[in-house]
């Protein structure tokens, strides 16, 4: 969420930005260029929706980095635990939450 819609007189905002982005509290310079800059973030976590969230992942020059950052902060703060939900990085919840936890493979006899 833009610190403008925040707000930063928003208590919590130092302390969101920490969880989010680590210990410089700063988004990635990456962001600057994301396709998703100017878009609803609503978009990203309506289900009704997520195959325009998905579109507007595949034009972005960026998904490598938001993909890699995204699921490195599931798993750093335990997130991937529950299921993911909202698509980011060009993938659903559901496609995170396989990353995380890849089903097992069954044994061939
Ligand atoms: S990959 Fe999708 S969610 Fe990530 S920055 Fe690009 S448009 Fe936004």
């Amino acid at each position: 969420m833009p610190r403008s819609e925040l707000g930063s007189s928003y208590p919590g905002y130092r302390a969101l930005m920490l969880a989010l982005f680590g210990r410089s509290g700063r988004p990635p310079a990456w962001r600057a260029r994301a396709a998703c800059r100017d878009e609803d973030p609503a978009v990203f976590d309506d289900p009704d929706r997520t195959d325009d969230a998905l579109a507007v992942c595949a034009g972005c020059p960026v998904v490598e980095e938001c993909r890699t950052d995204q699921l490195a902060w599931e798993r750093q703060s335990g997130v991937r635990r529950f299921h993911p939900s909202g698509v980011v990085g060009g993938l659903t919840g559901t496609e995170r939450h396989r990353i995380h936890y890849p089903p097992k493979k069954k044994e061939v006899a």
